[in-house]
C-alpha cells in the first residue's frame, strides 16, 4: 500500500533557476538510471521475491526512491519553470516548454520517453541484486556529473543527499547478497563445464598503433587461469566441452600449432 505525505524527504530550495540544467536533471527523473527506473526496478523485484526479508529490503529501497522521484522532480520543475514564458529559456527545452508548458514529464534530457527496458528483473534474487548495485553506482555516478555542472549551492545540497543515499543502498545490496552466503559465481542451478570456464580466450593479441598492450593480469593469469592464444586459430580440444589448445601460438594467422608456453611477459613477434 502506497501512501503519499505532503512533506519531501530532502527540503529543495534553488536560488538561481537554470532552464540548461533543469533539462540535464531530467536524466535523474525519467532517464535509464534515474530514479523512476530504481523505484520500478527494486518494487517489482520486491514483488517477485520469495525471501521474505530481502523482499522487505526491495520494497524499502524501491518506496525511498519514489520518495527521490518527488525532489529530482520538484528540482527539475524549479530549474525549468522559467521556460514556460521566457523565450530564451525554453531554447534550454523546447520539448518540456511547448508540449509540458515548463513542467517536467517521464522524459531523460535529450526527450526520449521512459520505457520499461531500463529495468534488470530476471526473477533470480542474487542476479537481480548485483544488477542493483551496478544501479546504483550507475545513479551515484550520474548525481556527481550532475554536481559538477551545477552552479546553484541550494541544488547542490540536494543532489548531495541524493547521491549519498545510491551509496546507501549499495551497501544495503551488497550485504544482502554477501549475507545470502553463494560462492561469487554459483550462479543458477546448472554448473559451468569445468576445464572451459577457466580457459582465457586471447581473442584481442598483438600490440596498438598507440602501445596498446597485450596485457596479463589476475583476469587472466594466476589461480586456476589458462591462457588460449588466438582460439580462431587453434583446434578444439574437446568438441563437446568446447575447450581449445591453451599456450598455443595463434598469432601467426595461420592454422599451425606450436607449443609453448604462456608466459606473462611475452612480447608480440
Ligand atoms: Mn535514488
Ligand atoms: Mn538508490
Amino acid at each position: 500500500m502506497y501512501h503519499h505525505v505532503k512533506k519531501l524527504m530532502y527540503t529543495v530550495r534553488v536560488g538561481v533557476p537554470d532552464p540548461r540544467f533543469g533539462n540535464m536533471l531530467l536524466e535523474q527523473f525519467g532517464g535509464a538510471n534515474g530514479e523512476l527506473a530504481a523505484a520500478m526496478q527494486y518494487s517489482v523485484q520486491g514483488l517477485n521475491c520469495d525471501d521474505p526479508e530481502r523482499k522487505d529490503l526491495l520494497m524499502d529501497i524501491g518506496t525511498e526512491e519514489l520518495s527521490h522521484l518527488e525532489i529530482v522532480g520538484t528540482l527539475a520543475r524549479m530549474h525549468l519553470k522559467p521556460t514556460k514564458t521566457d523565450r530564451h529559456a525554453a531554447y534550454a527545452d523546447p520539448l518540456i516548454a511547448i508540449a509540458g508548458g515548463g513542467g517536467v514529464n517521464l522524459f531523460n534530457s535529450m526527450g526520449d520517453a521512459w520505457t520499461a527496458d531500463y529495468l534488470k528483473i530476471t526473477g533470480e534474487l542474487d542476479v537481480d541484486l548485483r544488477s542493483n548495485i551496478a544501479a546504483e553506482a550507475r545513479a551515484k555516478i550520474v548525481y556527481e556529473r550532475l554536481i559538477d555542472f551545477c552552479e546553484d549551492p541550494d541544488s547542490i545540497d540536494a543532489l548531495k543527499f541524493l547521491m549519498t543515499r545510491e551509496i546507501t543502498h549499495m551497501k544495503a545490496f551488497t550485504a544482502a547478497l554477501e549475507s545470502m552466503g553463494k560462492p561469487p559465481f554459483s550462479i543458477g542451478r546448472i554448473p559451468p563445464t569445468p576445464e572451459l570456464v577457466s580457459q582465457y580466450f586471447n581473442d584481442s593479441t598483438g600490440v596498438g598503433d598507440r602501445g596498446e598492450p597485450d596485457a596479463r593480469g589476475p583476469w587472466n593469469e594466476g589461480g586456476d587461469w589458462e591462457l588460449v592464444e588466438a582460439p580462431a586459430f587453434q583446434e578444439l580440444q574437446s568438441e563437446l566441452a568446447g575447450t581449445r589448445t591453451p599456450g598455443g601460438n595463434g598469432g601467426n594467422g595461420g592454422s599451425e600449432r606450436v607449443a609453448r608456453k604462456s608466459s606473462p611477459k611475452k612480447k608480440s613477434a
